[in-house]
């Protein structure tokens, strides 16, 4: 059987890759993810039941939150990492069923195995997103799914950093084993979907707190990006942790350190900036890094996604750690009981690069998180109160390849000089070294930082809802026009989802796991629409002068 994968915005024709992923996924990696995740759920069914008659089971909990995570588009490519992990994770089903007590049916089902890689290929065939037959349900159980993966990086980032919640282990347990589950009907599932939701809120307000105790509150920050003169290592990903121990390790080696793409909020972080070594942020969004790593001469870190397929030109230049991984790409291990991970080889083959090549000068401005802002309270309600503020509009989520992305710089652009734009994630390429000028000092581009630092855009919706009183958070002037791409987004979609945002609009294309009656429900439930011109749009979102 061959792949079938639907799970980000790229799926081929709109519809589903199904012979090679159009993001460079191959087939038999599809297929071993499919597997790997079918494990996670059955996994899960034996914790669920751990947690009714005993303790749930700590290795069960990490291996389900790494597996969905290293499944999430563009973070793993890695054929013989996945083979492993199935092999792990088939181990640890074994030793569950060998040191517990389970009802005869959940022994009985899972009495299967898979030794070799065309073994675990087969079974993979037929356990995919395509074994749930019916659309609307197979539509709501991967809308569960996906939510989930995205749910499950932002907890490893704040797990890297000691922070935990078992509540949020146990519901994606809850999830994972309720997928296998076919005496559930449409409702109990999108029941499912809105609680996935409320643990999105909960899980991003967990890694909020991780990192900012960890490192300080982002605050307002120019961030350079231009370049020295040394060499230097590029850094891309999500987790903070990994940034902090490549900063220690490269001091003082004649070594710079730059961020590239989601890692950009980094440079907003007080802890990060008192190293004089770390300069700013090199190029754009992830889709870019082909020309970028070329010219930027020096070794990269991937912490997390987005990995693009390499050009042979840098390819022995790329290192991964944590989930990402790559096939011909040198990856660093785990801290294991370790303060830091060891990044000595990274900093040697920087020793030996050019310093990176300059593609431009200048600074852009970021840091706009929920504290910072909370800051600006006083001028910002005074600017709403006074009419300077028209509307903010939050264009948080993803930026990526496809030509019609272009509407999201357009859009901006077009949009009158008394908005503003709330945005997060690394949607704010498409407009973020645009010259849109300022309301009374404060920028017409907020930006808060990463994708899950859109829980601050939702604590400053809150806090003005507060603040002017009302009784509903769409009362506020705020719009959402929100580009998507991964899994991350959709975790990030159903939060806003689960705190009463309506009336989201959704681009550049809907996904395709939603079925039409999925749709229907989200478009009579929560307004959620998709996007037309950007001349039609700004008429529909902010009104005519
Ligand atoms: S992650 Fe996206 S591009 Fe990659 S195979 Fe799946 S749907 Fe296709
Ligand atoms: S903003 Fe989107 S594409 Fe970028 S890392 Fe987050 S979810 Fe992925």
């Amino acid at each position: 059987m061959s792949m079938f994968c639907y799970q980000c915005q790229e799926a081929a024709k709109g519809s589903g890759c199904t012979v090679k992923g159009v993001c460079g996924k191959t087939d038999d990696v599809a297929i071993l993810q499919d597997l790997l995740i079918y494990l996670c759920k059955e996994l899960s069914l034996l914790n669920q039941e751990n947690i009714s008659v005993r303790q749930t089971d700590r290795r069960v909990d990490l291996f389900v939150m790494k597996s969905l995570f290293a499944t999430i588009t563009n973070a793993n490519f890695h054929r013989a990492a996945f083979v492993a992990r199935i092999q792990q994770g088939l181990e640890l089903r074994d030793a569950l069923l060998a040191e517990n007590a389970y009802p005869n049916e959940l022994t009985t089902r899972m009495q299967w195995t898979v030794q070799s890689e065309e073994e675990m290929l087969a079974k993979g065939g037929v356990v995919g997103v395509l074994s749930t037959e019916n659309e609307d349900v197979r539509s709501l159980r991967e809308l569960s799914i996906y939510g989930l993966k995205g749910l499950a990086a932002y907890a490893e980032h704040a797990y890297n950093l000691k922070f935990e919640d078992q509540a949020i282990f146990d519901f994606m347990g809850e999830v994972l084993s309720k997928t296998l589950n076919d005496t559930l009907t449409a409702d109990e599932l999108t029941a499912l979907v809105l609680k996935t939701g409320e643990f999105g809120v909960k899980t991003m307000a967990l890694l909020d707190e991780a990192n900012t105790t960890t490192y300080g509150n982002p605050e307002m920050t120019s961030v350079n990006i231009g370049v020295g003169t040394r060499p230097g290592i590029l850094i891309s990903g999500h987790d903070l942790r990994d940034m902090e121990d490549l900063l220690k390790q490269t001091q003082g080696t004649g070594i710079d350190v730059y961020t590239h793409s989601e890692m950009l909020p980094a440079n907003y972080y007080p802890a990060f900036k008192k190293y004089d070594h770390f300069i700013g942020n090199y190029g754009n969004a992830w889709w870019k890094q082909k020309e970028e790593f070329e010219s930027f001469n020096g070794p990269v870190l991937f912490t997390t996604n987005c990995i693009v397929p390499p050009a042979k030109s840098y390819a022995n230049r790329v290192y991964t750690t944590g989930e990402a991984g790559f096939e011909g790409f040198l990856h660093i291990p785990e801290r294991g009981d370790k303060e830091m991970k060891d990044f000595s080889a990274i900093i040697e083959h920087a020793k030996k690069c050019a310093p990176p090549t300059e593609i431009e000068t200048g600074e852009i401005v970021g840091g706009f998180a929920h504290a910072q802002v909370l800051a600006l309270a006083d001028k910002v309600v005074d600017a709403v109160k006074s009419g300077a503020i028209r509307k903010f509009v939050v264009m948080a989520g993803c930026d990526a390849r496809m030509k019609s992305r272009n509407y999201y710089t357009d859009f901006a652009k077009e949009l009158p000089n008394d908005t503003v734009i709330l945005t997060a994630g690394c949607a704010k390429f498409r407009y973020n070294k645009l010259k849109l000028g300022d309301i009374g000092g404060i920028p017409r581009v907020l930006d808060a930082g990463q994708c899950n630092d859109s829980y601050s855009l939702a604590i400053i919706a809150m806090k003005l809802q507060e603040v002017f009183g009302l009784a509903d958070i769409n009362e506020l002037p705020i719009v959402y026009n929100i580009a998507w791409y991964e899994q991350k987004a959709v975790i990030v979609l159903l939060a806003l989802l689960s705190l009463g945002v309506k009336d989201i609009h959704l681009g550049p294309t809907l996904p395709a796991f939603l079925s039409p009656n999925v749709v229907n429900v989200l478009v009579e439930n929560f307004g959620i629409a998709g996007i037309s011109t950007v001349e039609a749009d700004l008429e529909n979102l902010i009104g005519l002068a």
